[in-house]
């Protein structure tokens, strides 16, 4: 085919697809010869501007967003079983780690009472000493409870002395009740 050829049938194809049409020859010729070439990509785009964005355009896209779509989504899905299993084998590397941890929280918890405990047995010396003061006073008191007892036996075994500190004391207390009524009386 001649250029004038092609060009006749290029132009005659104006607004027609050029691939749906059979162009055998035309194509042959177009792959060899550039400046056809050129007409025909611009015969082409002036029919495109005209009609192509309707059908192949549109479906092409369509087809091909989705697969890029699934392909994506396949990718993200890939993407997300990577650190799903990256996190299962942080886990299982970290497991040891944290069974560790717990290990010694609870060994320090359980601890503190046995440290008490051990405080306390290293510390009886200083309980020893507050039970010696302690019994110390208990002394005390029975020895003043035994003085006590003494001057009562004293008292009780002079009848003059008891009816004298009665007295005394039913005085005192009656002075006592009078100096508490004295007010309420002004
Ligand atoms: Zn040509």
């Amino acid at each position: 085919m001649r250029c004038r050829d092609a060009r006749e049938k290029l132009s005659v194809q104006r607004g027609e697809d050029l691939d749906a049409l059979d162009a055998g020859d035309l194509q042959e010729h177009l792959q060899q010869c550039s400046s056809c070439q050129e007409l025909a990509r611009r015969v082409r785009r002036m029919s495109g501007l005209r009609c192509e964005p309707v059908k192949p355009v549109q479906s092409g896209l369509s087809t091909e967003r989705i697969m890029q779509a699934v392909q994506q989504q396949r990718r993200i899905t890939q993407q997300f079983e990577d650190i799903r299993k990256q996190q299962q084998l942080r886990m299982q590397r970290s497991r040891p780690v944290m069974v560790a941890g717990v290990a010694i929280g609870v060994f320090t918890l359980s601890s503190i009472p046995l440290l008490m405990l051990a405080a306390m047995i290293l510390q009886t010396n200083l309980v020893l000493k507050g039970l010696y003061l302690l019994s110390g006073v208990i002394d005390l008191a029975i020895i003043l409870a035994q003085y006590l007892q003494a001057g009562l036996t004293v008292i009780a075994h002079n009848s003059w002395l008891l009816s004298g500190l009665a007295f005394a004391v039913v005085m005192m207390m009656g002075m006592w009740v009078r100096l508490m009524r004295a007010p309420r009386e002004v």
